[in-house]
């Protein structure tokens, strides 16, 4: 068994293809209104053998991108079907599919059910019809709220992500958006701040007019507003970004937050594992062309220290069950004092608090977990 691996191993895969660009996004994807599966699915195969995949136990599935329904339910069917072929899914606690609501059709919910995936995971962004044309989303407000209902009569567990503070978005949308999320079968809604990278088509419309850049103010004010809607309909707060029903927290995701190994296939997908105190990561290279190529990925090794580092700023992303200070201890060989160390401006500051072995956030300072990551990350002593 692979190191880590007792724990439960994570695996993604990420479909690389969207039926159309939406101008403020980063993420790796070709135009393709007709993709071609069977290659897709050939090309991951390819890799799970070149790395010695086959076999491997999973806890979790995610299937992002991308827009993995853009596969169509076939399509879907087909490669939900390769993976348990490939992999032992005979434990799973978790199968999630990402799909965009204009893609959530009768069919398409039976293939996921019938292939045994438990949580989709839709891209709704907004209910309003001018910031998801601001968005350049294809989708309208009733279209999300049909793909809600759909997904979740078929006993699927339905996550939402909603983007937060879009400039000249109408006066009273977010208001809308969040009650009209609330007021659906939703078990999980993540909340993201639009972010815009500098070579997105968003920074070009800026250029001619057409967009502003968000305002980080006018961000702040509407996550602090997701954040009182959603608790006070009995979400919790328990990741940074992200809000659950009672017992509804996303098992994969929070690998990522708590020292669980992951195995990421297709192009630009990220890997991490734990070996001797270190942490090897590995990325696939970005784009289609590149990873059907067979462009080397990228791999990295972070030292103990590093890798203690970072393990304490991902777990301070959970706000209910914080970092684990004993584990990361324990899994880099480090001592209790070693980390109390490390931690030390953030407690100097009264960013976080200790309680045994947890430490968390303050209940006020999420939105500031960058700024506590610059003060606890990048010591030079690995
Ligand atoms: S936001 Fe989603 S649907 Fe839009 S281009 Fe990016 S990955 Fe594709």
């Amino acid at each position: 068994m692979p190191p880590g691996d007792h724990e439960g191993c994570g695996l993604y895969v990420h479909v690389p293809v969207c039926v159309r660009a939406c101008p403020y996004c980063d993420f790796d994807f070709v135009v393709d209104r007709r993709p071609d599966v069977e290659a897709l699915v050939d090309a991951y195969r390819r890799e799970c053998g070149e790395r010695e995949l086959f076999g491997r136990t999973m806890r979790t599935v995610y299937v992002g991108g991308g827009t993995p329904s853009a596969l169509g339910p076939g399509g879907l069917a087909s490669l939900v079907h390769a993976l348990r072929a490939w992999f032992d899914l005979g434990a799973v606690e978790e199968v999630t599919v990402e799909a965009n609501p204009e893609h959530v059709t009768p069919d398409l919910l039976a293939a996921l059910v019938d292939a045994g995936v438990h949580r989709l995971s839709l891209g709704v962004q907004s209910f309003d019809p001018d910031v998801l044309a601001l968005l350049g989303r294809r989708h309208d407000g009733s279209t999300a709220s049909r793909a809600v209902e759909a997904a979740a009569s078929r006993g699927l567990s339905v996550s939402v992500d909603l983007i937060a503070g879009v400039p000249d978005a109408p006066d009273g949308a977010w208001a809308d958006d969040l009650a009209r999320v609330v007021s659906l079968p939703v078990d999980h809604v993540s909340v993201y701040a639009l972010s815009i990278e500098p070579d997105v088509p968003w920074t070009a419309l800026v250029r001619r007019g057409r967009r502003r850049m968000p305002d980080p103010d006018h961000q702040a004010a509407a996550l602090r507003r997701a954040e009182r809607v959603l608790v006070a309909a009995g979400f919790v707060h328990y990741e940074v970004a992200s809000y659950a029903r009672p017992g509804k927290e996303a098992v994969h995701n929070t690998g990522y937050w708590s020292l669980r190994p992951y195995v990421g296939i297709g192009p630009s997908a990220a890997s991490a594992s734990y070996e001797a105190y270190g942490v090897v990561r590995r990325t696939n290279p970005r784009g289609l062309g590149a990873y059907l190529g067979g462009d080397p990925a990228e791999v990295e090794r972070l030292g103990p220290a590093a890798g203690a580092r970072e393990a304490l700023w991902l777990g301070l992303r959970r706000l209910v069950a914080g970092a684990d200070a004993e584990a990361v201890a324990d899994r880099f060989g480090r001592s209790r004092a070693w980390i109390d160390g490390v931690l030390a401006p953030a407690f100097a500051r009264d960013w976080v608090v200790a309680d045994g072995s947890r430490i968390r956030l303050r209940p006020d300072m999420w939105l500031f977990h960058d700024a506590v990551g610059r003060a606890i990350l990048g010591g030079d002593d690995d």
